[in-house]
């Protein structure tokens, strides 16, 4: 009893503390009260260690540590950048694509300004956010215009709510997917007051199947990405200008939900063939919607594109007042469809230079990891992801670290400044240079070299 009393009266007092030059730093960076708070409740945690006859470091020193870290913890935002060594390109849990040197600075421009967001500089009076982007859209696209949400699924959702409420949609069997995190296209239908009509069979739809589901209460013939699932074997689709053809014929309106939405060919990089947004205007869809995070490669957006009269229908509607998107994404966006316009995308778009490294220079860059930090670089595979190409693939070269244990070699990594996200394998670590920024290896190669440190002095491979 005595001894505990002992080591209470051995505790440093928050007034001690608090003359501290350590703590005073602590008070200018994050105030007085929080530091206060902080002492308070560490010395409160020491003082049931002690009556509980556990360890606890009561030294001031340890004290200030402590104090130190949580008040560091307090701070790390909940949505920090890491280091993706996954080789998945678009990574919807990393926040998918990363956005260009130009699109970075572009919103770096307006964030802290006024700008002309709803302003129109010609008239000197109000203007509509409405128009920003939509020259390039065109101009890109081949459409005639177009209108920027939030996202793909408030795309989708506005589409349907406002062409087809209390109407009948005519959708494929072999399409009714569900995207990820719960989106399921049957549940959006039901959302917006339209009815789904499922036509064909899961592996095949022909055109007659639309045709003959078509009646007086049809709104629209929609196409839906299969996103991130792929059929094989016996499988048919009807061409998309045949899908466009009978939506003519019977007086209805074609849309094409595109999911990642690319504007360049994929099968330039040894992938398979995806639409792009030019060819599913060219084939006459009256609408076309896509996200701005897959392979365009800029911010979180859902972009529609198509026939002028739709898209006008479509900007009164209520909810795409509740949808629209602020002068970030309208600048990040405009910046990133400039490089389309400029023919350098394949250059300035981030996701784009993942997938067009050449896979000698990944090895290259794996081997100058593995002379660093130890491992080997065997052969491997990165996924482009996003829920685009699905079942394609690229082949890369992969640092493989082989430790005791590889979930707990990643945790670790997980827990480094900037954390690294890696790919845990049976016995070992693999890291794809393919989606690492190049400013990024620096801390990349500490963390490794710090971490397979740790390892070896576990194994006890240095004493
Ligand atoms: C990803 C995807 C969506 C949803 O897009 P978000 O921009 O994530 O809302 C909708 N449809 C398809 C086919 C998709 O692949």
């Amino acid at each position: 009893m005595n001894d505990k009393r002992d080591w209470l009266r051995k505790l440093p007092s928050v007034d001690r503390l608090l003359s501290h030059d350590r703590v005073q730093n602590l008070i200018k960076e994050y105030s007085h009260r929080l530091v206060l708070e902080a002492i308070r409740d560490d010395l409160e945690l020491a003082r049931r260690s002690i009556l509980a006859k556990q360890n606890c470091d009561i030294s001031e020193a340890a004290v200030l540590d402590r104090i130190t870290h949580e008040l560091r913890m307090g701070f790390q935002p909940s949505l920090r950048p890491v280091i993706n060594a996954t080789g998945v390109v678009i990574h919807t849990n990393l926040g998918r694509a990363p956005l260009s040197q130009a699109a970075q600075a572009a919103m770096n421009a307006v964030a802290g300004r006024y700008n002309t967001l709803e302003y129109d500089l010609d008239e000197g009076e109000r203007g509509s956010r409405l128009v920003h982007a939509a020259k390039l859209l065109r101009g890109l696209t081949g459409a005639e215009d177009a209108i920027v949400l939030n996202n793909n699924a408030a795309a989708l959702i506005l589409i349907l709510s406002a062409v087809a409420s209390d109407r009948e949609v005519i959708i494929s069997r072999g399409q009714l997917v569900e995207i990820g995190g719960g989106f399921r296209i049957p549940a959006i239908m039901q959302e917006s007051g339209a009815t789904l009509v499922e036509v064909g069979t899961t592996n095949r739809t022909r055109i007659d199947d639309y045709e003959a589901a078509v009646n007086e209460q049809t709104a629209m013939l929609l196409r839906v990405h299969s996103s991130n699932f792929r059929q094989l074997g016996f499988v048919e689709q009807p061409p998309l200008s045949q899908l466009t053809a009978c939506a003519r014929q019977y007086g209805l309106l074609s849309v094409d939900d595109l999911g990642s939405g690319t504007l360049i060919d994929t099968r330039a990089f040894g992938l398979a063939y995806e639409p792009t947004i030019q060819d599913s205007i060219a084939a006459g869809f009256d609408l076309v919607c896509f996200s701005g995070d897959k392979l365009l490669g800029g911010p979180q957006a859902g972009i529609i594109v198509g026939k002028a009269e739709l898209i006008a229908r479509l900007k009164r509607h209520p909810l795409a007042r509740a949808m629209r998107v602020d002068k970030l994404t309208y600048a990040a966006l405009i910046a990133t469809l400039q490089h389309y316009l400029r023919d350098e995308a394949l250059q300035q778009i981030p996701i784009w230079r993942m997938i067009g490294r050449e896979l000698d220079e990944i090895g290259a860059t794996a081997e100058r990891w593995a002379a660093q930090v130890g491992g080997k670089v065997v052969d491997g595979r990165s996924t482009v992801g996003g829920g685009s190409l699905p079942g394609t693939d690229l082949p890369t070269r992969l640092l493989a670290i082989a430790v005791a244990s590889p979930a707990r070699f990643a945790a670790g990594l997980r827990q480094a400044d900037p954390p690294v996200i890696a790919r845990v394998a049976k016995s070992q670590v693999l890291l794809d240079p393919r989606t690492v920024l190049p400013e990024q290896e620096a801390d990349l190669l500490r963390a490794l070299s710090r971490l397979a440190l740790d390892d070896d002095q576990e194994k006890g491979s240095l004493s």
